[in-house]
């Protein structure tokens, strides 16, 4: 028989702070403490300086949708409640993209540097997914 539980994200040490973030429904980035750039996705060292040393700033939760697919298709049998969901690249305001879901509209509606803003997703009392709407 499938499977019919989505999969949560498995914590470890470079993401860990995010979901510890996104549990108090506040979108963190890590930001290298040498250079300045934010590491996304997380990563222990800096890709630009190859620096270790990091610290998690608090993104302001609003960005555009860079690109996005409407999936028809469950590609998990999980997934097929969901029917049609939308996921897509939000740049960041503060730069880094993030792949997630845009939520709550019309998917015919949704277009390329469309603001959004962040809306959590508690799905158990350990995981909030941030999840992206139309900016209200
Ligand atoms: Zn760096």
């Amino acid at each position: 028989m499938a499977d019919m539980t989505k999969p949560v994200p498995q914590l470890n040490a470079d993401n860990r702070p995010f979901w510890e973030g996104c549990r108090e429904h506040r979108l963190k980035i890590p930001k290298c403490s040498s250079c300045g750039y934010l590491r996304w996705p997380p990563a222990f060292l800096c890709p630009k300086c190859l620096s270790a040393e990091n610290e998690w700033i608090n993104a302001c939760g609003t960005g555009r949708v860079y690109t996005y697919a409407v999936y028809h298709i469950a590609p998990y049998p999980a997934f097929k409640e969901s029917l049609p969901y939308v996921v897509a690249m939000v740049t960041l305001e503060e730069g880094p993209r993030m792949m997630t879901n845009i939520i709550d509209c019309d998917p015919a509606g949704i277009y390329c540097e469309m603001p959004v803003e962040v809306s959590w997703d508690d799905i158990t009392e350990e995981i909030s997914i941030p999840r992206f709407r139309p900016l209200q």
